[in-house]
């Protein structure tokens, strides 16, 4: 059994929900030569900021490139589990496992963040900021209302959606599979 993650943003305004594009976004390691394959183990999540795309038009995602600064503080944390952290230091790459911070620290190497939406590629993108569930810093288009984050979770078995990366964050292809 498995469990699938979705985010949206619903419209306290107008009750319209935008539900975040679902397929699992996964950097692919490099120059194997073989086509990537989930099953293979050897891949990292792509981290993520959420977005409004005006080109989707709808909620989406723009990779999240962390700074080597990141990196290294994030290194620091983890070498040392005894080192208190800053209370409002909440980050996914102390919380991510050894393996996948190593492959991202070696893929993202030279790497900047950028703003393109990572599933149609334009750069109309407005980040979204978001504090006790609601979106602080974005209106809904549509009507101006204001917006409030959902997490959905569902069990199950299922079709999955693999979306592959390459380090450089170029898109090499989809993968269907079921888990
Ligand atoms: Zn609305
Ligand atoms: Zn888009």
């Amino acid at each position: 059994m498995t469990f699938t993650h979705y985010e949206s943003l619903h419209c306290l305004e107008c009750d319209e929900h935008h539900t975040f594009p679902s397929g699992i976004l996964l950097y692919a390691p490099a120059e194997t030569g073989a086509k990537p394959s989930y099953r293979d183990w050897n891949w990292a999540t792509v981290l993520t900021n959420r977005i409004w795309c005006f080109q989707c038009e709808g909620p989406s995602y723009t990779e999240r490139i962390p700074s080597q600064r990141e990196f290294d503080l994030a290194f620091k944390f983890r070498s040392d589990p005894d080192l208190p952290r800053p209370d409002n230091l909440e980050d996914e790459l102390l919380d991510i496992d050894d393996e996948q911070f190593h492959f991202l620290r070696k893929h993202l190497k030279g790497r900047h963040q950028n703003n393109i939406c990572i599933y149609c590629g334009s750069g109309s993108v407005r980040f979204l900021q978001t504090a006790m569930n609601r979106v602080v810093n974005f209106k809904h288009p549509l009507c101006g209302g204001i917006l409030q984050f959902d997490h959905i979770f569902s069990n199950g078995y299922g079709e999955k959606t693999i979306r592959w990366f390459s380090g450089q964050g170029e898109f090499i292809g989809e993968q269907i599979d079921h888990f």
